[in-house]
């Protein structure tokens, strides 16, 4: 399976030392799915840097007893490119016990290595126990329950039964226990916020994807006849509420079937693909066109009454028999019947196009390469 590179970082130029935050994700990945991987790994490197960042302030103190705690931590932060590995070979449960185990052991390790409970490390197990159900998917809660129970358990054995720290730390300023203890128990809300920052961000932005690949029309690009029916929606209670007039068209492309069965399918998707661009390029910027069938297609013109509609829809129509289609779909140009209804007001959307509809049906009957605008 190829790996997945997110397009928002491949499109900005990621570098390639940012890639183990994609370490393992899979074009077939659920957003969730990727989502909860990319959490694994972030914190994996979060894991890491924290451990070198307190191994830099231990040392610049100079003090025994924190150095120790310092130096306790670093072969698990020396393990921990080991998740990434894992999540790269497929095997995400391993690398989300393994990230759980390492953190749960690197904790223990400041606390046995000269921490003891006194400088309150051992909080660091109830931000483990909360992690959990954010780094499992659901189907794993068997993972979680333990994972949770466990790290309470731990933490209520040290907060009953802790032990002070290695003598030394006590020489320190009591200033600069007190900030130590700040930093530790502030660094738990720091790591909560940046799992909850980055899952709201991608949640939001998939929700966003989901929505547009929900409301588009994959051949064309075009809105599709969902987007078009809530803009209508919309449009009529606007023109209603401020009593403005509101036209629209439905658009069907002549003999169009012809195409297909002379060129072939994939000749007619770039005829139908050719028109869609024709509309958008000639339709005002205010107005929606949409693909909301087949070959049919949508004009919503807001402040559009009759007379400006039919202009605007023969604008459109001579668009269209202007612009040749490729050589591959036939080389001729090809026309479109036009249904125009301007809606007055008491009508709602759908009957607002049903008129139109039976005005596409005159169209049609009348020769087709025409307008025709429903009689209100
Ligand atoms: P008319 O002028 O009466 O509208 O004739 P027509 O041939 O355009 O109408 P008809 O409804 O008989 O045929 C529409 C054709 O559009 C039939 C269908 O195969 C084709 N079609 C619908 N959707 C697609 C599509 O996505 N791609 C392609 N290539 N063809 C499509
Ligand atoms: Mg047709
Ligand atoms: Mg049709």
């Amino acid at each position: 399976m190829p790996t997945y590179v997110s397009p928002l970082l491949s499109g900005l130029g990621a570098p390639r030392i940012l890639r183990w935050v994609w370490a393992g994700s899979r074009v077939d990945d659920t957003a969730t799915q990727r989502r909860k991987l990319m959490q694994v790994n972030v914190a994996a490197g979060m894991m890491i840097f924290i451990i070198l960042v307190f191994n830099l302030v231990y040392t610049a103190i100079g003090n025994t007893g924190l150095m120790q705690s310092g130096w306790a931590q670093l072969p698990f932060a020396a393990l921990t490119p080991l998740i990434w590995h894992l999540n790269a070979k497929g095997r995400r449960e391993w690398a989300r016990w393994l990230l759980f185990v390492l953190a749960m052991a690197g904790c223990l390790a400041v606390i046995a290595g000269g921490q003891g409970t006194h400088g309150l490390a051992h909080t660091y197990f109830l931000l483990y126990a909360v992690m959990a159900a954010c780094f499992f998917p659901t189907k794993s809660w068997r993972s979680v329950l333990t994972l949770s129970t466990v790290n309470f358990l731990i933490f209520l054995a040290l907060q009953l039964y802790g032990w002070p720290a290695h003598y030394t730390v006590y020489n320190l300023e009591p200033q600069v226990l007190a900030v130590l203890r700040v930093v530790l128990q502030s660094g738990c809300v720091l790591v909560v916020l940046g799992v909850v920052v980055l899952s709201e961000t991608v949640a939001e932005r998939n929700e966003f994807q989901l929505r547009e690949l929900a409301m588009t029309d994959l051949l064309t690009s075009l809105p599709n006849r969902r987007a078009f029916s809530q803009a209508l929606v919309n449009e009529v209670a606007r023109s209603l509420r401020h009593g403005r007039p509101l036209s629209l068209a439905v658009m069907d492309l002549d003999h169009f079937k012809r195409i297909n069965d002379n060129y072939g399918h994939s000749a007619g998707d770039e005829a139908l693909r050719h028109t869609a661009k024709v509309l958008r390029t000639h339709a005002r910027c205010e107005d929606l066109v949409a693909r909301i069938g087949g070959e049919e297609f949508a004009l919503l013109m807001p402040e559009t009454g009759a007379d400006q509609a039919m202009e605007v829809a023969e604008r459109m129509r001579s668009a269209v028999m202007a612009q040749a289609l490729s050589e591959r779909a036939g080389g001729e140009s090809i026309t479109i019947s036009l249904g125009l209804a301007t809606v007055p007001p008491g009508m709602d959307g759908e009957q607002a196009l049903h008129t139109a509809d039976r005005a596409l049906y005159e169209a049609k009957r009348g020769g087709r390469n025409r307008v025709v605008a429903a009689a209100m």
